[in-house]
C-alpha cells in the first residue's frame, strides 16, 4: 500500500461534520505525528493527528484533515515523532521484586531464585511494600510505553497492589493467589481460594481501569477441583483468567506422574482451556499441547527475558512464534523484576523476533512486524480487550505513546516497526496517555513523584531485606568507607 493511499483511507476515519459545522470541543489533540495505527490495515499515517475526548479516541487521520474539526483543551505536538498505541504487558508481577531490583544473582540453580528469594520476600512484604512496588513497576512501565499490564496475582494484599496501580494511572488487571496442593502460606481448600478470588472480582469489576481477574499460581499447585472451579468462575463473571504453566520441564514431569498426561492435555480434558484463559509461559509444550492451545483459542503470555535469565530452555523448546503464525493468541510479558528484570516491552519484542529467527535459522518467517503486533493489537486480543485497546482507532480508549522525534534513530524514512523493535527501546518514549490522561510528559511521570518514589524505595528495600533475612549479593569486591 502506498503512503498516499494509506493517508486517504485514514482520513475516512476523521469526523464527518460538514465543514461549516462549528469545531467540537475535545480534551486532547495530538498533532504532527507519524501514526502507527495498528488498525486492521496496519496503516501508517504521515503527519497524523489523534483527537481524544474524555477517555476515547474520536478521530484519527491527517493533521490537516482532523484538526479543523476540533477545539482541544490541550494540544500535544508530536513534532514528527512516531505515535503508537500503548503497549500491552501480559505478565508483569508488581510485587515480590521491585524493592530488590537486580539484587538476585543470575547464576543460581533452578528453583533457588524462588525459594531463596521470592518466597521469603513475599512472606516479609507488608501492604505498604506492595503498594510501593506496584507504583514503581507501573511508573517504569508507563515511561517505557506500556499502558496495560496483567498483574498475574499477588500472594498477600491485592487491595494494596490495586491501590498502587490505580495511583499511577496505568490500566491493569489484578488478582490474588492461592493453592490447594502442598502446604505453605495461603494454602487452603479450593472453595476458600475461590472465595478469595471472587472477592477481588467484586471489588474491581470489569470495565474499570483496574479490573479483577481470576488468578491462580498454577504450575502443579492446584487440584482439578480448583482449576475447574476457577475456569467456571471466569466464564460466569465474563472476566479473564491467568495462571502459570510449563516455563520449564517441571510441570510436565509432575503432570505425567500424577495423571499420565501432559499439563495442557489434562487442562483441556477438565474444560479449563478456552478464550478466557491466558497461560503464563507455555514454553515446554509438545505437539498435542500446542494443538490443544490452538483448538481452544487459549492465549499465552510469552516472557522471553525471564526464560533466558533463568536458563529455562526457550531457545530449544519455545514455540510461541509458531503458535502466532498458526493463528494463535500470544502476548508479550516481562514477568517479574526478579526474573527478566526489565519491564521494557520493546526490548522484549526485539528478543521475541530475534529468538524466532534464530531458532529456525531463518530470517524470513517472523520479525519486527509480528513482534510489534504482539506488543499492541495482538496482545490486546490475547487479553480479550481488543475491542477497547491495542490500536489507534475511533471509539477505542485513548491509550497512546508519542516517541521522541529528536533522536537520530528517527532521522531516516524508516519502517516504523523496524525502528521500534530493532533500533530503539522504551527510553525513547516522550509522552504517554492512558484513557486520554497524560501520565507521562517529556519523559517524566505526571502521576508519581519519581524523586520521592526513589527515596521511599531505597528505605523500604533495606527494611524489607532485613525482615526477610536477605543480603544483597554483589559478586565482585566492593570498596566503601568503613
Ligand atoms: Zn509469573
Amino acid at each position: 500500500m502506498t503512503q498516499g493511499t494509506a493517508a486517504q483511507q485514514a482520513t475516512a476515519t476523521a469526523p464527518t461534520q460538514a465543514s461549516a459545522s462549528p469545531p467540537a470541543p475535545i480534551d486532547l489533540l495530538v498533532v504532527h505525528g507519524r501514526l502507527v495505527t495498528m488498525d486492521p490495515q496496519r496503516r501508517i499515517v504521515e503527519d497524523g493527528a489523534v483527537a481524544v475526548d474524555g477517555a476515547t479516541i474520536r478521530a484519527v487521520g491527517r493533521t490537516t484533515e482532523v484538526a479543523p474539526h476540533f477545539t482541544p483543551r490541550r494540544v500535544v505536538d508530536a513534532g514528527g515523532g512516531l505515535v503508537t498505541p500503548g503497549f500491552v504487558n501480559a505478565h508483569q508481577h508488581a510485587t515480590g521484586g521491585p524493592l530488590v531490583w537486580s539484587c538476585i544473582p543470575d547464576n543460581l540453580p533452578a528453583g533457588a531464585t524462588i525459594f531463596q528469594w521470592a518466597v521469603p520476600l513475599h512472606d516479609a512484604e507488608q501492604p505498604s511494600d506492595e503498594t510501593l512496588s506496584s507504583r514503581i513497576v507501573a511508573a517504569q512501565c508507563l515511561r517505557s510505553g506500556t499502558t496495560t499490564l496483567v498483574e498475574p496475582g499477588t500472594v498477600g494484599h491485592p487491595d494494596a497492589v490495586a491501590a498502587g496501580l490505580l495511583d499511577s494511572g496505568i490500566r491493569a488487571t489484578v488478582g490474588v493467589w492461592g493453592w490447594d496442593i502442598e502446604e505453605g502460606p495461603f494454602a487452603a481448600p479450593a472453595a476458600e481460594v475461590l472465595a478469595r478470588v471472587a472477592a477481588v472480582l467484586d471489588a474491581y469489576p470489569p470495565g474499570g481501569r483496574v479490573e479483577g481477574w481470576v488468578t491462580l499460581v498454577g504450575h502443579s499447585l492446584a487440584s482439578d477441583e480448583l482449576l475447574a472451579g476457577a475456569a467456571d468462575l471466569a466464564r460466569r463473571r465474563g472476566v479473564g483468567m491467568t495462571m502459570h504453566l510449563s516455563p520449564t520441564s517441571s510441570d510436565p514431569d509432575v503432570y505425567l506422574e500424577r495423571f499420565g498426561e501432559r499439563p495442557a492435555v489434562h487442562l483441556e480434558r477438565l474444560g479449563v482451556l478456552g478464550r478466557h484463559l491466558l497461560l503464563g509461559h507455555g514454553v515446554w509444550l509438545d505437539d498435542r499441547e500446542v494443538d490443544a492451545v490452538l483448538r481452544t483459542e487459549t492465549a499465552l503470555a510469552y516472557c522471553p527475558w525471564a526464560y533466558l535469565r533463568l536458563g529455562q530452555g526457550v531457545t530449544g523448546h519455545g514455540r510461541h512464534a509458531e503458535i502466532v503464525r498458526r493463528g494463535g493468541r500470544v502476548a508479550l510479558g516481562c514477568d517479574s523484576t526478579t526474573a527478566g528484570d526489565t519491564v521494557d516491552l520493546l526490548r522484549t519484542a526485539a528478543l521475541a523476533a530475534g529468538l524466532a529467527k534464530d531458532q529456525r535459522v531463518d530470517a524470513t518467517w517472523f520479525g519486527a512486524h509480528e513482534a510489534l503486533e504482539m506488543a499492541t493489537i495482538g496482545g490486546a486480543e490475547a487479553l480479550g480487550m481488543a475491542d477497547r485497546i491495542g490500536s489507534l482507532e475511533p471509539g477505542k480508549l485513548a491509550d497512546l505513546v508519542v516517541f521522541d522525534p529528536s533522536s537520530t534513530h528517527f532521522a531516516s524514512p524508516a519502517d516504523p516497526a523496524l525502528a521500534l523493535v530493532w533500533a530503539t527501546d522504551g527510553r525513547h518514549v516522550r509522552h504517554v496517555a492512558v484513557g486520554g490522561r497524560l501520565v507521562v510528559e517529556d519523559g517524566r511521570c505526571t502521576t508519581v513523584d519519581e524523586v520521592a518514589l526513589r527515596q521511599e524505595a531505597a528505605d523500604a528495600s533495606r527494611a524489607l531485606m532485613a525482615r526477610a533475612g536477605l543480603r544483597p549479593a554483589v559478586r565482585w569486591p566492593v570498596v566503601a568507607d568503613g
